[in-house]
């Protein structure tokens, strides 16, 4: 039997609108939402990224603000447009797309930005109070994938959630997410032994690894959720870190890869932007 294909593409699209509907209630209390990005140098995947991200901004009727900054920019001059957006009113959500160019102390660069306008849940704060149980900017990553297993299995209280890979974007708050609804978690990465075996005691397995067709279908609990997070650039196209065409012989739901968490990061993006402004306005978070 074959996994339920999770859509992300679809997912995304009607998270979309439900934020273009809270977009438009705001207009009529006179307040557009606004997202600043900030692009430095010229990384050719950095350059997509930023594009699809000011299109879908305008798309839902926010104001999207792009700074693109050459590649010797100083750090210094860095801070100051951070600073600068800081104080803008204008601007409820900074985003400084990563990689930065070397010569840049990204925590420096991160951690400038407030913590209520920081729509990456990146800085230090946001990182402490999602921890802590307290309201942040959660990650927009982990936080489609949060809203894809939510929808596909409802409470996810008392699942095994493995979570392969612990990085500060992916892995790490999405192990605090699935924590905060109550799933066992537990975190693997480059020195877990028997991975899988680990990946095998899975009701939920988020890959985020960055190796192609990494996890393979017998690895995989049958009728588990499967969420494939790597974006890898292979020839035969983009593949994520599962091994797609065994896992759904197995799985009980997948992401696809493209189609599946990429286009939520996005979205949650967005959300997360409507979130920044409603508390900025002192209004109540959209639902
Ligand atoms: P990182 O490289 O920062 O982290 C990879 C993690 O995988 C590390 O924790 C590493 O372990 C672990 N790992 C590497 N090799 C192994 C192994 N052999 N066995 C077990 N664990 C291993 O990557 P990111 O978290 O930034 O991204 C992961 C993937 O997700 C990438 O493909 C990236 O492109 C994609 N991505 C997709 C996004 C989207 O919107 N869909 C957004 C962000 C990322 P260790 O810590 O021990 O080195």
């Amino acid at each position: 039997m074959s996994a339920t294909r999770i859509d992300g593409k679809v997912f995304a699209a009607t998270l979309r609108t439900r934020i273009a509907e809270g977009v438009a209630a705001m207009a009529d209390r006179g307040i557009t939402p606004g997202l600043a990005v900030v692009l430095v140098g010229e990384d050719p995947a950095s350059q997509v990224y930023v594009r699809s991200k000011g299109k879908m901004t305008r798309e839902v009727g926010m104001n999207s603000y792009e700074h693109r900054l050459p590649d010797d920019t100083s750090q210094g001059d860095l801070l100051a447009l951070v600073d600068q957006l800081n104080k803008d009113p204008s601007v409820n959500g900074i985003l400084v797309q990563l990689p930065l160019p070397r010569h840049i102390d990204e925590e420096a660069v991160i951690n400038e930005i407030l913590p209520e306008k920081d729509v990456d849940g990146f800085t230090v704060l946001n990182v402490g109070r999602l921890a802590t149980g307290q309201k942040a900017m959660v990650p927009c990553t982990p936080l489609g994938c949060l809203m894809m297993l939510r929808d596909q299995l409802g409470d996810l209280s008392g699942k095994n959630a493995v979570v392969v890979g612990r990085s500060n974007i992916v892995g790490k708050p999405m192990a605090q997410l699935l924590l905060r609804d109550s799933a066992t978690v537990t975190i693997a990465h480059s020195r877990t032994q028997d991975l899988p075996g680990l990946c095998r005691s899975a009701d939920i397995l988020v890959a985020a690894v960055g190796r192609p067709h990494f996890v393979k279908g017998d690895w995989i609990k049958p009728g588990a959720t499967v969420i494939d997070v790597g974006i890898n650039r292979t020839d035969d196209g983009l593949v994520g870190d599962v091994d797609y065409a065994e896992a759904e012989q197995v799985a009980g739901a997948i992401t696809p890869v493209p189609g599946g968490v990429g286009p939520m990061t996005i979205a949650c993006l967005l959300a997360n932007t409507l979130t920044a402004t409603a508390r900025a306005n002192g209004l109540p978070d959209p639902e």
